[in-house]
């Protein structure tokens, strides 16, 4: 018999990250329609303090948008709240098959399909593809998210992982890998934790010399990259070249939700193969009712796009005049490496309890220990005032050294 207490195990866990500094503190925010990106943050104390987010994937302010929260009324007015089961027994509700619509329009595809998120879809997505596919190999991006590292995991198939968009290193496995094997080439558009954009064509280059399909993250992209909105594929015509797009209705597009595109055949496959998909209830109709008015809105309109791109550029480029060690990537993510677990933890509690400032410290598993770090993220809603305000409270914090007494500020 196991004379494990469970009580003392599971406290010493969680003691381990309090030491590590990387305990999650959650904070708490109350969003209030057009205020966004400030808010109201509910202390432990039950006190209230006004602050602004800094730390928001709701890029473009959809999420508060009135076609969105229009649509979204609507929707639960006419059909209730639930979608009433799952996607084959009850659940598939018009919305479904209206946002799937849109969604094979949006990257001119033959099908698309929706699950209950991004995580959701990534898992379900690849985990199917990689079992179907007899003796089949991947090739993953190092620095991919958690849910396509999980999907293809529990497939339990050959993987290989390139260093961060490195093309040789890339081909190089490619080149060594058995011809005859089916290989997929799984991967993000915009890193959501370096800022950084992968150089996606060269990719589709390599993948065609070796015949290998694409599997493409979009999450960070979608609504706010191309002429649509379609993503980075999009904006640099290479939508035909990538076999699956992967997205969100979560960040740019403001509510939640997950899906992919591709031909009807693969399409059809993961509908009908992918756990994830098919075992748990189908998204509510408001939802989808609201992510169709989102993602229909951003396919014509450009201003969410241009204040969020004027934003970033304004900030960026006072980040480079105050001389702050971000990471200079080509995308809307700044991210300002601190490089200690509990200098980053320090670093972001100044900031919302002196300054009203929120932004959420990023440490490891998420990013490798030492390179802990601030993401900042302007969205569309941000004026160019809250930026000011930002930069000028960094930048007295980082000429402050001595709050760097333990950290190693890498650029
Ligand atoms: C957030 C994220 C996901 C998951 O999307 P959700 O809709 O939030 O579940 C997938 N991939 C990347 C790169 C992400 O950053």
């Amino acid at each position: 018999m196991s004379d494990i207490n469970y009580d003392d195990f599971f406290a010493q866990k969680v003691s381990e990250l309090k030491e590590d500094g990387r305990y999650r503190v959650f904070t708490t925010m109350e969003r209030v329609v057009g205020r966004f990106p400030e808010a109201i943050w509910h202390k432990e104390d039950g006190s209230q303090k006004d602050v602004t987010i800094w730390c928001s994937n709701d890029y473009l302010g959809m999420g508060h948008h009135p076609v969105v929260i229009n649509a979204v009324k609507d929707a639960v007015e006419r059909c209730g709240a639930g979608a009433g089961g799952t996607r084959n027994i009850s659940g598939t509700t018009i919305y479904h098959k209206l946002v799937e619509d849109s969604l094979k329009d949006l990257h001119q595809k033959e099908a698309a399909l929706v699950f209950s998120s991004g995580y959701v879809a990534n898992e379900g997505a690849l985990s199917a593809l990689c079992r179907l596919l007899p003796d089949c190999i991947v090739f993953s991006d190092a620095l991919n998210h958690a849910s396509m590292i999980h999907g293809i995991k529990s497939s339990r198939c050959a993987k290989f992982v390139y260093q961060h968009n490195d093309l040789d290193h890339l081909e190089q496995l490619l080149k060594d890998a058995p011809k005859d094997a089916p290989k997929i080439i799984a991967f993000e558009s915009v890193y959501s934790m370096d800022g950084d954009i992968a150089p996606i064509k060269e990719i589709c280059d390599i993948a065609e010399k070796y015949n290998a399909m694409t599997y493409l993250d979009e999450v960070h992209a979608v609504g706010m990259y191309g002429p649509r909105g379609g993503g980075v594929a999009e904006e640099r015509g290479l939508l035909d070249r990538i076999d699956i797009i992967e997205g969100t209705f979560g960040k740019g597009y403001g509510l939640m939700g997950g899906f992919i595109t591709g031909k009807e055949s693969v399409i059809d496959a993961i509908r009908s193969y992918a756990s994830g998909f098919i075992f748990t209830t189908s998204l509510p109709p408001a939802v989808l009712a609201g992510a169709l008015a989102s993602v229909e809105h951003l396919k014509v309109s450009r201003i969410e796009r241009q204040r969020q791109i004027r934003n970033v550029k304004y900030m960026k480029d006072l980040f480079e005049k105050a001389q702050l060690p971000y990471l200079k990537g080509e995308s809307h993510i700044v991210p300002l490496v601190v490089g200690d677990a509990k200098c980053c933890k320090q670093v972001t509690d100044t900031m919302i309890n002196q300054h009203g400032l929120y932004v959420q410290p990023i440490n490891y598993p998420t990013v490798p220990k030492g390179t802990e770090r601030l993401r900042l993220t302007a969205t569309a809603s941000h004026e160019l005032h809250h930026i000011d305000r930002l930069v000028g409270v960094l930048e007295d914090m980082w000429s402050n050294t001595h709050m760097f007494a333990n950290a190693s500020i890498a650029a």
